[in-house]
């Protein structure tokens, strides 16, 4: 069986926890409120083993859930450092929490250019801050497809004028995304799906020149 990615919209954001993998192996990306048990049984009845649970950045819209999935699955958690701290102390950033999160430890900190592997996949790291300091987006180059996290969405792009944004650093992080092929489809951490070619805006000239 091929690639198999599922979403599920969860918490008072919709903010879309992500189940992927292929042969037997996955893993899960920002898993929000309610999402854990979602995700568990999604897995036993795709056959994935959740090896790893990756975070584009550390809001507490897409970690609510890091904690009870950690729990349940023994999953190794993965954060760039600059967001990392917001894991071991949620409310840390300066974000308001709306309801108690429960901390978690990160077990891998991810770098910039790494290529973290999901089974016989392959994710590239591409450091994108602008919405967080460690924000990233994680992109599967066989497969075409770019899990964005709150930096890029269809139509927008994540906010910077939250405590943890910077708009100059999001101006330099989506003229990475704007780089890649046009067909490469984008799965954002709220909404609908796009590709970065249907995404007219990020090729002018503001984001495509330095
Ligand atoms: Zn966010
Ligand atoms: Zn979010």
């Amino acid at each position: 069986m091929g690639l198999q990615v599922y979403q599920f919209p969860c918490g008072p954001l919709e903010t879309n926890a992500i189940l992927f993998g292929e042969g037997g192996i996955g893993a899960a990306i920002d898993p929000s409120l309610g999402s854990a048990e979602k995700i568990v049984v999604q897995a036993q009845q795709s056959g994935l083993k959740i090896e790893k649970i990756l975070l584009t950045h550390s809001h507490w819209d897409h970690i609510a859930d890091v904690h009870a999935l950690k729990e349940k699955t023994g999953a190794f958690l993965c954060v760039h450092p600059l967001d990392a701290k917001n894991v071991e102390a949620p409310g840390s950033d300066g974000l308001p929490l709306y309801f108690p999160i429960a901390p978690a430890r990160p077990d891998h900190l991810l770098r910039d250019g790494e290529i973290v592997t999901v089974g016989s996949l392959h994710l590239e790291v591409i450091h994108t801050p602008g919405h967080t300091p460690g924000g990233v987006c994680f992109y599967l180059a066989g497969q075409s497809i770019l899990f964005a996290g709150d930096t890029l969405f269809c139509g927008s792009m994540g906010r910077t004028d939250l405590p943890t944004g910077n708009a100059q650093n999001m101006g330099s992080s989506l003229r990475k995304l704007a780089k890649l092929p046009p067909k490469t489809r984008v799965i954002s951490g709220h909404g609908p799906d796009t590709e970065i070619g249907k995404e007219a805006w990020l090729q002018s000239p503001r984001f495509s020149n330095s």
